[in-house]
């Protein structure tokens, strides 16, 4: 195989097909400027289109062995194999070039699979060997090569025609060019970036530089060279808004995310299907990964030169274990960085009401992992000035189970029974629930009213405010958790800002929205079309679909779809139903 860049501007090219096929391989070459002349009895309608812009001929009939030497290069694309063989032995007879769709065997050119990037492209082919690689390796650089390579190839452009200008000599030209290649380009991320005009002058007005001789690449770059980096990515408390800009834009680049449990409702959903996903934490009934063997799998991935998104709930470096995670890259020279999240023991305060310092009502903030308290290795805590300091807010993390044994300690040192307290469940998501008490009364009333981890609780006088700067259940969709295919985002903003928590499902789901569906229970979905219906079906019965979950159905089609379906809980609304309305029916 010897593959070559055609010009195919103004050149005529014959199709023969007219379906679904044909139509990607004749916009292609239309794209390009050939004059494309399709014959097929029935044409899809895009072609039609096509045909009346005047961008292309159609004759509609069948092939009458017209493959001749009038083309400069032939396309064959009916789902007939017949006709596909006789195109192309006319094609062979006449010597001209011929490509069959799907059809190695009957091809005298492949096409490559390209990643084009503006002017950029980059072509990939397997001389017919192994097609299967071929799409695999186009997605591979699809999402290596970003979008700035376009931008980036016509700055180059520009570069040449300005050193050209010049008019120097040749030496002096390739060392202007190896200048824009190593000031623009990062061989290691594989990024670009286009230059500003200051720098192209200096560039081109630098003294005469003598060409950089080729680096012998030495084993310790080459080693370098294939190693990753993890990001350590704080995922907030849960409710999927307050993971940070920075982690979000970490997991959309990242090869793999190893994740824990607390952080999959912050996983985003439009992660690609092609990106690793790890979970590693505790699962409905499955045991944990051990801790060791997550700081090996880092390792392990980052040394095979992925990108690795290390994504964990709140802040990584706060009671996470992110600390011990980042000793070991350290220790084993992997590059990393730390992406701070929103530490659960602020954020679900902030949702619970409580402001975790006020002015002269708390003025230290204690965060503690209550599992200290039953320890049986030695009093790390000083109960005793955690008891005495009455302008301070206590936040307790891991604290369900110890905290009879937290509040025991503090009594016992002479804190004020009364000492306003609460325990939040879930918080910031739409399953959060809060118990109001004092230090003395909070663990009955936490069992009576049941609450399981994650929770954190907080004790200080700043608690007592929780009543009046209760903000969240008032809002209207508070605890909904709303499914919401991609094609109707309009409604998300709106969702979300009266309190709901809304998972934006690409169609088709891809493994990381799966991951989101089932952190937590939903309780509905928003629908519009039949098709969207038919997509959501498909997932239907998953993990966090419950019984309860209700199927709001913008127009009649879209419920009478659900209906047939089988689906239980179906509520109608009016094809035009805006967003108001929408909040205003699932409020009821
Ligand atoms: N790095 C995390 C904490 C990990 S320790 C952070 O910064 O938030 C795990 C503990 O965090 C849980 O046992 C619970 O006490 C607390 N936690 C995490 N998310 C929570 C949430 N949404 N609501 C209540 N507690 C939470």
């Amino acid at each position: 195989m010897y593959p070559v860049s055609l010009e195919i501007r103004n050149r005529h090219v014959l199709v023969v097909g007219g379906g679904g096929v044909a139509l990607r391989k004749v916009q292609g070459l239309v794209e390009e400027g050939a004059r494309v002349t399709v014959v097929a009895p029935e044409v899809v309608a895009p072609l039609d289109e096509m045909a009346e812009r005047g961008e292309i001929v159609i004759e509609r009939r069948p092939y009458r062995g017209d493959a001749d030497h009038s083309w400069n290069l032939i396309f064959a694309a009916t789902d007939d194999r017949e006709t596909n063989a006789r195109v192309f032995h006319d094609a062979e007879e006449t010597g001209v070039w011929c490509n069959v769709a799907d059809d190695p065997e009957l091809c005298s050119f492949h096409l490559p699979a390209r990643v084009r990037r503006g002017p950029l492209q980059i072509a990939i082919g397997s001389a017919g060997e192994a097609p299967f690689v071929v799409r695999r390796l186009r997605q591979l650089l699809e999402r290596r090569f970003g979008p700035e390579w376009g931008e980036w190839l016509s700055s180059a452009a520009r570069y040449r025609d300005a050193v050209r200008d010049l008019g120097a000599s040749r030496d002096r030209q390739e060392a202007l060019f190896d200048r824009f290649f190593r000031e623009t380009v990062d061989p290691a991320g594989l990024t670009a970036r286009v230059p500003t005009a200051t720098e192209e002058r200096a560039w081109l007005e630098s003294p005469v530089e003598h060409r950089t001789p080729k680096r012998e690449p030495n084993r310790q770059t080459a080693r370098e060279d294939r190693v990753g980096l993890v990001s350590l990515i704080g995922a907030g408390p849960g409710c999927p808004g307050l993971l940070t800009i920075r982690g979000r834009q970490r997991l959309l680049e990242a090869d793999v995310v190893v994740f824990d449990r607390l952080a999959a409702p912050a996983l985003p959903t439009e992660l690609k299907a092609d990106v690793e996903l790890h979970p590693v934490g505790k699962v409905a009934g499955n045991h944990p990964v051990p801790q060791e063997e997550i700081n090996d799998l880092l390792v392990r991935l980052a040394r095979t030169g992925k990108r690795v998104a290390r994504l964990k709930g709140g802040d990584p470096y706060v009671f996470g274990r992110g600390g011990e995670e980042a000793e070991v890259l350290a220790e084993e020279g992997v590059p990393f960085e730390v992406v701070p999240g929103v530490t659960s023991g602020v954020a679900a305060m902030a949702w619970a009401g409580v402001p975790v310092t006020h002015r002269r009502e708390a003025v230290r903030l204690t965060l503690l992992t209550a599992h200290e308290a039953i320890k049986s290795d030695g009093p790390q805590v000083r109960w005793d000035l955690l008891a005495q300091d009455p302008h301070a807010t206590l936040v307790g993390y891991m604290g369900v189970s110890a905290l009879p044994q937290v509040v025991a300690n503090l009594l016992e040192h002479g804190m004020d029974p009364e000492t306003p307290a609460v325990m939040v469940e879930q918080g910031t998501t739409s399953a959060q629930r809060r118990v109001l008490s004092t230090l003395s009364e909070l663990p009955s009333a936490i069992e009576a009213a049941g609450l399981e981890p994650p929770a954190l609780f907080a004790i200080g006088p700043t608690v007592g405010h929780a009543e009046t700067l209760d903000w969240v259940s008032k809002l209207p969709l508070a605890g909904q958790r709303l499914l919401v295919p991609a094609s109707r985002s309009g409604f998300v903003a709106h969702l979300e800002a009266a309190g709901a928590e809304v998972v934006v499902l690409p169609m088709p789901a891809t493994p990381a929205a799966r991951v989101v569906m089932g952190a937590l229970p939903l309780t509905g979905c928003v629908v519009g079309s039949p098709a969207e219906v038919d997509w959501l079906d498909a997932e239907r019965g998953g993990p966090g679909w419950g019984n309860e979950f209700v199927a709001w159905c913008v127009g009649p089609e879209a419920a009478e779809r659900a209906r047939e379906r089988g689906w239980l809980n179906v509520r109608e609304l009016g094809v035009d139903a805006d967003e108001d309305e929408l909040v205003a029916t699932i409020v009821g």
